[in-house]
């Protein structure tokens, strides 16, 4: 569940004619930090990114459970489930799957706890994952939508705040100075988002296959403010509508939700050539 937002047409068009104005506007506010939160976050990434490079086994990818602890989520149409149990389910299986695939797999959260979306940002971030998966369900007002939709996310106020955030955001460049940096931040943001529309396109594509056409709510853009600073491609995929009466009890039977999952992984398997051109 996200806040309503209207559907883009044609993203990777739009995101291709916009690419050009990315990072070209000068930074005005500063980057707010977060100060317990960030540290945990930091001192995970780093491990995360140590063991990465260590081993450069390919690519690296981040599975965020959406919500989590006070954060519960939809509702779903069982009293006693929420979305962000759902989340996490899916997330733990996605990543069996990936690592299965030969992937390096991290997790936002593997309990029930509260992390806020700047966390999640910040882990992407530091961890300078490749691929960046977000994971939710919907719900609507009088329980009568279903389908699924995968978002871009896109750094939309880079554009407002570029210099700011990419110092407070942006990968991490140890040998590379400040200005060299930033260009090459600018270019990696563009291209991700290249390959976020594509990786969407076949999410949506494989999960229609399995779901039917009739569910396909489409390929959809949102800024997602915690990852102004993120190079990386990140989607954020809603599975479908938990409240619904007949996808609702559907999204609970987790060999339908495996079989969704298999969709996804597909999907980033399919992508993954263009994940690890990164590196
Ligand atoms: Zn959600």
């Amino acid at each position: 569940m996200r806040r309503p937002h209207p559907a883009y047409p044609h993203p990777a068009y739009a995101l291709l004619l916009g690419l050009a104005f990315i990072g070209l506007a000068a930074a005005s506010n500063p980057v707010e930090h977060t100060a317990s939160a960030a540290a945990s976050a930091a001192a995970t990434a780093a491990k995360a990114s140590a063991e990465h490079g260590a081993s450069k086994k390919g690519p690296l990818i981040l599975i965020d459970a959406g919500h989590g602890g006070t954060n519960t989520g939809a509702p779903s149409v069982r009293a006693d489930i929420f979305e962000k149990h759902l989340t996490l389910a899916m997330a733990e299986a996605l990543r069996v799957r990936l690592q299965n695939r030969g992937y390096e797999v991290r997790m936002t959260r593997t309990s029930d706890t509260y992390l806020s979306l700047r966390q999640r940002g910040r882990m992407a971030n530091e961890m300078n994952v490749d691929l960046f998966i977000s994971l939710h369900a919907n719900a609507s007002e009088n329980h009568s939508h279903s389908g699924f939709e995968t978002y871009i996310l896109t750094p939309e106020a880079v554009d407002i705040d570029s210099r700011a955030l990419r110092h407070d955001s942006g990968r991490v460049r140890p040998d590379v100075d400040a200005d060299t940096a930033a260009l090459l931040d600018d270019i990696e943001r563009s291209s991700s988002q290249v390959r976020a529309a594509e990786l969407a396109t076949s999410i949506q594509q494989n999960m229609r296959s399995l779901r039917g056409k009739a569910g396909d709510r489409g390929v959809r853009q949102d800024s997602m403010h915690v990852l102004l600073g993120a190079t990386m491609p990140a989607v954020l995929i809603e599975v479908g509508f938990i409240d619904h009466p007949i996808e609702g009890e559907e999204l609970l039977d987790a060999k339908l939700r495996g079989r969704m999952l298999d969709a996804i992984t597909d999907a980033v398997v399919t992508h993954a050539g263009d994940l690890a051109a990164r590196r």
